[in-house]
């Protein structure tokens, strides 16, 4: 393996990949590299597949759990951050980060991107996840997307219809043989004091209802994005009839109607101030993570009939 080296030059070996995760846990990447370009991220492809490795493309690494045993193969970081602006568009290189696009449309008095505010992402991997919030998701603001197929090497443009984009998905997602390389985002014409407020409104609501201030991924789970029907459950848990009015039931209330909140695993645990978040109280290990992940999941199939589904995306 000593050869990978040689032809990708400044690829790092065993990497503890906590230092890469906003949760801060995870073993060691057997190889590490940094692609700052379109052609780094072709060439380490290339190498991965020459020397038969597995490899992941991480962004910010905010929504990934990775295996306290680590990854055996090439975790490539895509950084590439440009961005600039044509009239109401924003071009975007994948590894741009959701917090600077925020910053900038806002200056620019365009709307549409406000939700993403407190999002410690990359546009890359909103797009991959269709992450969203307070309503809002990347797939309202998507004008089209440039991605690369591993397999054929070749870069093919997809519209936002084309990206397929559902509940925290899209076709990037569901394919895996894509890695997106820039988003072209549409916004709209704002005055700057009301975007500015909006933002403020979400921030605070971030700060008052998320446990920020420990090491997490965020939500662990998908929110149900259908009905209960169960009259017994209805009659037991009337707040349901009102979740059901959005056919979204918030996982952080059947977590805390599971009596879940504030439990924990070594140094892992159900956030007391929002029950779909699990949070690192210092030197955390994936295993007690995944550990309570399987506790809530037991729990909530037997009272609510639910299968829940995780947002957060393992490296194993
Ligand atoms: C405090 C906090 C708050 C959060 N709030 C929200 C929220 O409100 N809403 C929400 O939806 N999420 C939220 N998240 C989760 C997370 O920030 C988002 O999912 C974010 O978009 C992940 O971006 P990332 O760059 O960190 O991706 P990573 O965690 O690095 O990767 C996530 C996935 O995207 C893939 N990926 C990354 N880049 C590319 C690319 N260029 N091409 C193809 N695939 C790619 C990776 O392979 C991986 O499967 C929150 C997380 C935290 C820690």
């Amino acid at each position: 393996m000593e050869d990978i080296k040689k032809i990708l030059h400044g690829i790092k070996e065993n990497v503890l990949m906590a230092g890469h995760t906003t949760f801060k846990i995870g073993g060691q990447a057997k190889f590490f590299f940094g692609a700052k370009n379109q052609k780094g991220l072709i060439k380490a492809i290339k190498a991965a597949k020459l020397f038969n490795l597995p490899f992941f493309i991480l962004g910010s690494g905010s929504n990934i759990l990775v295996s306290d045993k680590g990854y055996k193969g090439l975790v490539i970081k895509f950084q590439v951050s440009s961005f600039k602006f044509q009239k109401n568009k924003i071009i975007a290189g994948a590894g741009t980060k959701l917090r600077e696009l925020v910053n900038t449309s806002t200056d620019k008095e365009l709307t549409g991107l406000e939700w993403a505010v407190g999002i410690p992402g990359t546009v890359g991997a909103a797009v991959y996840g269709n992450v969203g919030a307070f309503g809002s998701s990347m797939a309202d603001s998507v004008h089209s997307i440039k991605a690369l197929d591993i397999k054929t090497l070749k870069i093919k443009t997809f519209s936002n219809k084309e990206c397929r984009f559902g509940n925290k998905s899209s076709v990037f997602k569901k394919k895996k043989n894509l890695v997106i390389l820039s988003v072209i985002l549409e916004l709209k014409k704002r005055d700057k004091e009301e975007i500015q407020k909006e933002i403020k409104r979400f921030s605070d609501y971030r700060k008052r209802n998320h446990p920020l201030n420990f090491p997490s991924a965020g939500c662990v789970f998908k929110n149900y994005a259908k009905k209960i029907k169960n009259k017994n459950l209805l009659k037991k848990f009337p707040e349901l009839n009102e979740f059901n009015k959005g056919s979204r039931i918030p996982t952080s209330y059947l977590i805390d109607k599971c009596g879940l909140k504030g439990k924990v695993i070594g140094k892992a645990k159900i956030s007391e101030k929002h029950a779909n978040f699990i949070v690192n109280l210092g030197g955390a290990k994936t295993k007690d993570v995944v550990k309570l992940i399987k506790i809530i999941k037991k729990k909530i199939k037997e009272k609510f009939g639910i299968e829940l589904k995780e947002e957060i995306q393992y490296l194993k």
